[in-house]
């Protein structure tokens, strides 16, 4: 048996207050807030906010020290809004607005569009399935490999991770990549693909599950075809 009395570090401390805000407000605290709160001069709060971004916890605009994404919420308008808990959140990407569920444990409604021909697409979420899914045959379209998710992470999620109403606008979009070049999953494949990276967003301890593990995760799920080797 071992006990820690570990602090949290300053980064830690920080990570949640951001998302603990986009929890709260729907939308990121900026530079000034975490100097304020953690009694930060600029230089090092803008240091912590690099650093979160190199660990792949949010994505910055490029150039600055504000906050774009932490990931699933969306700091800006984008074509998946989340109902949860009576607020109205925007999702980076059609994977993140499925990971609302498994990040909040409570029942979510996604207000997307087929990224084809922008028809109407309603997903709800409930007890770690999909209770909903309109039009039936709707899809969650990765059009990357994961290998390549993170090249340029704002580029991967404001454009290749999306919903198409069937497969068959999916064949008929633009965005149709070679079978074994991108996945197309259902709602239920997605959130079980999703919760041991965001089960633990809004929890002092959260970390990222390494490479080995995603790979374990990976396998768990039946998904071992090349697509998903990372
Ligand atoms: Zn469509």
């Amino acid at each position: 048996m071992t006990t820690t009395d570990t602090q949290p570090t300053l980064d830690q401390r920080v990570r949640l207050f951001i998302f603990e805000h986009f929890a709260e407000h729907a939308s990121p605290p900026v530079v000034e807030q975490l100097m304020t709160w953690f009694d930060l001069a600029r230089p090092e709060a803008v240091n912590v906010l690099n650093g979160l971004a190199e660990a792949r916890h949010v994505a910055l605009v490029k150039g600055t020290a504000r906050i774009l994404m932490g990931f699933p919420f969306s700091a800006i308008a984008t074509p998946f809004r989340v109902l949860a808990n009576g607020r109205t959140y925007f999702a980076n990407c059609a994977w993140d607005a499925i990971a609302f569920h498994a990040m909040l444990s409570t029942e979510i409604a996604i207000d997307s569009f087929c990224h084809h021909c922008a028809a109407p697409i309603r997903i709800e979420m409930r007890d770690g399935r999909a209770a909903r899914v309109d039009p039936p045959e709707a899809i969650v379209y990765l059009a990357l490999r994961p290998t390549q998710w993170w090249e340029d992470i704002i580029t991967t999620c404001s454009n290749t991770m999306v919903f198409f109403a069937s497969p068959e606008h999916r064949d008929a979009s633009d965005l149709s990549a070679p079978p074994e070049e991108a996945a197309s999953l259902t709602p239920d494949e997605v959130y079980a693909l999703g919760v041991p990276l965001y089960a633990d967003k809004l929890s002092m301890d959260y970390r990222r599950p390494g490479i080995d593990e995603l790979r374990a995760h990976f396998a768990s799920l039946g998904l071992t075809g090349p697509y998903w080797q990372i």
